[in-house]
């Protein structure tokens, strides 16, 4: 079945309850083609990136459809946030799991049986219970969805093996269309997925893995704390997530932001359950603007305003820089993430996975390498990152990358720069580390060059007026690009492959250079959330409404409205109910329930605004 023959079908049904429900009125890409393979039960496999709106696509079809649609989840927190959501806008949903009190449980199987629920989520373990497998039996099932599909597969970044149970209940089931969504991308994993649930004939729909509204940047790590407040003041009182390294890492980062007067918290898997519990809940009910964590951080957090995603180390893999990355932005509003590396990275990473052997270990040094190119490239971000996932990208200039910014410059006579570093390395008999060369380079009068008679080579101060860490991290740019080596357990530097090349003059590796002190660009502050201050002075308040409207019912402060519903309102100003729904995000149900205490608080910042005219 193609696309086309599904388009257009159930269109009109769609598109009115996308816009009565959601208040939403349009389609995002491939939102309406996966709809309609749900509508006609046709099985399905749907590829997109996050934020992409995966959710919608079995959600808007099972509420028109009849019966129960079944939605498997790996987490109950991931479940929480969604039957929240559900609830807010009038869709009767419910979740199964192990926390719920025996009268909780007897009241969902009497919705059920009522008919009365549209959407039951459970994780796969708990649905694949004989029990539940006949009580299923009974009820009039429209499909099931399964959400987080990658995790069937151990391909996947999340192998859980309970899905795998999935492939019997759709022996149970099989007149029952079954529909998968994922975010990762790769073929194996979809080849998988599709196998493992016995998909028959599945239209696959894989989405562009882009997300322009992420700009990226990638920086040499210096001073880590100065870099990483730069970035946090471009993002007063926003959420944002920074990716450690190791624990330790988190720890002191998080102090220092705390000590800073920021909203911070850390989150590893070295504190207690208990403590990580706080951390998460917190950053999801804004009561902490940033959660500094290791890589435990992030699996099941849909919190759709994350304004910035910070690296304060590289990542191991492509793979991961794009999970991670991509927990910025699924608002669609624009987000930031940047990256700051060092050479050490890559270090810290080997020792890591220092007990994989054989394929797993070459695999996972494939990964390093492709990670560190990424990092040294002179390539637009987006671009590298698309095309890592096997797509295309045709963008000339994406206008959201340090690279198509021009916020990063190749230097002019990167060759002779390079053929300096080379010679000196071999001039100290390739038996110094980097930091050595650098100084015998800058003509340091360091007592140990100067005992070991360095100060006497050809190439001693060559590189007068350049400061040490630049040329640090051209040595790091050199080893990136095969020109040096480092060995042994001092990383002392040696000639690379191809460091002959570089004297000969035969190949000119690439030296970055950062342009002239981080120049402010366009996409530095992101328009969409470029607020005037009397805007800003509402959306603020606006943001403190709806977190006590959520706290008093305990749920996310996201789930009463996104940002991007505020911003709009805070752009438009309603005055009355039915400019109220036009805005974005504003479906039937919600304005019943927020329009009157929304438009008043809008009402009275006008009125008290109004000398400088802002009367509406
Ligand atoms: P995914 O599961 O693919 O990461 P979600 O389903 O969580 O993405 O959707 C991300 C955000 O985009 C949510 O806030 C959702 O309400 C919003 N969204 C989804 N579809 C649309 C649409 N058609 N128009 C506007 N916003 C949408
Ligand atoms: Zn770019």
């Amino acid at each position: 079945m193609s696309s086309e023959e599904t388009a257009g079908q159930h269109e009109s049904a769609l598109r009115d309850a996308l816009k009565q429900y959601w208040g939403y009125p349009n389609f995002r890409p491939l939102q309406q083609q996966a709809m309609e393979a749900v509508m006609s039960q046709h099985d399905s496999l749907v590829v997109l990136p996050t934020g992409g709106g995966k959710s919608l696509c079995y959600q808007v079809p099972g509420l028109i459809r009849e019966g129960l649609m079944v939605v498997v989840s790996p987490l109950i927190a991931l479940m929480k946030d969604q039957v929240d959501a559900l609830t807010e806008i009038g869709i009767p949903a419910a979740a199964v799991n192990s926390s719920l009190s025996f009268e909780e449980r007897r009241d969902i199987v009497r919705r059920v049986e009522s008919g009365e629920l549209k959407m039951l989520y459970a994780a796969p373990e708990r649905l694949c219970t004989e029990k539940m497998i006949d009580f299923l039996k009974r009820q009039k099932i429209s499909a099931v969805a399964v959400d987080e599909a990658h995790c069937i597969s151990s391909w996947g970044h999340n192998f859980r093996p309970e899905y795998r149970l999935l492939g019997e209940l759709r022996e149970h089931l099989p007149d029952i269309d079954f529909h998968a969504y994922t975010a990762t991308a790769t073929e194996q994993v979809r080849d998988d997925i599709c196998r493992q649930l016995n998909l028959h004939d599945p239209l696959v729909l894989v989405g562009s893995f882009d997300r322009p509204n992420l700009s990226y940047r990638v920086q040499r790590r210096k001073k880590l704390h100065d870099q990483v407040k730069t970035v946090i003041d471009r993002h007063a009182d926003e959420a944002g997530i920074i990716y450690c390294i190791s624990r330790r890492q988190v720890d002191e980062l998080t102090a220092k932001l705390q000590e800073s007067g920021h909203r911070a918290v850390a989150y590893h898997a070295g504190l207690e359950n208990e403590v990580r519990q706080r951390a998460q809940e917190a950053f999801l009910n804004e009561e902490a603007d940033i959660v500094v964590a290791t890589v435990a951080f992030g699996m099941g957090i849909d919190k759709p305003n994350v304004r910035y995603v910070l690296h304060a180390s590289a990542t191991k893999s492509i793979e991961n820089y794009q999970q991670e990355t991509g927990r910025a932005g699924r608002d669609g509003l624009p987000s930031e993430c940047v990256l700051f590396h060092s050479g050490n990275d890559f270090a810290t990473w080997r020792r890591m996975l220092d007990d994989l052997t054989g394929e797993a270990a070459q695999a996972a040094e494939e990964q390093l390498r492709l990670q560190s190119r990424f990092c040294n490239s002179l390539q637009c971000r987006h671009k590298a990152l698309v095309e890592h996932f096997g797509q295309e990208f045709e963008v000339e200039n994406c206008g959201a990358c340090d690279v198509c910014l021009g916020e990063i410059e190749v230097m002019d006579d990167s060759l002779v720069v390079a053929q300096k570093i080379v010679s000196c390395v071999y001039r100290v008999d390739q038996r110094f580390g980097a930091d050595y060369v650098a100084g015998v380079l800058t003509g340091s009068k360091d007592q140990r060059i100067l005992d070991n008679g360095h100060h006497e080579l050809s190439t001693y101060n060559l590189l007068q007026g350049y400061r040490k860490t630049t040329i640090r991290e051209w040595i790091d740019q050199l080893i990136d690009q095969d020109c040096l080596v480092r060995q042994g357990e001092y990383q002392t530097l040696g000639m690379g492959p191809r460091s002959r090349e570089v004297f000969n003059g035969d190949y000119a590796p690439r030296l970055l250079q950062a342009a002239a002190r981080e120049k402010k660009s366009r996409a530095s502050k992101p328009d969409a959330t470029e607020l005037s201050p009397m805007e800003r002075e509402l959306f603020d308040e606006l943001r403190l409404l709806r977190r006590d409207l959520a706290s008093e019912k305990g749920i996310a402060p996201f789930i009463v409205f996104g940002d991007a519903s505020l911003i709009d309102m805070v752009r438009r100003r309603p005055t009355n109910l039915s400019e109220f729904l036009g805005i974005q995000g504003v479906g039937q149900k919600k304005a019943d329930q927020y329009a009157a205490i929304f438009l008043k608080r809008i009402a009275e910042f006008c009125e008290s605004h109004a000398e400088v005219g802002w009367e509406v």
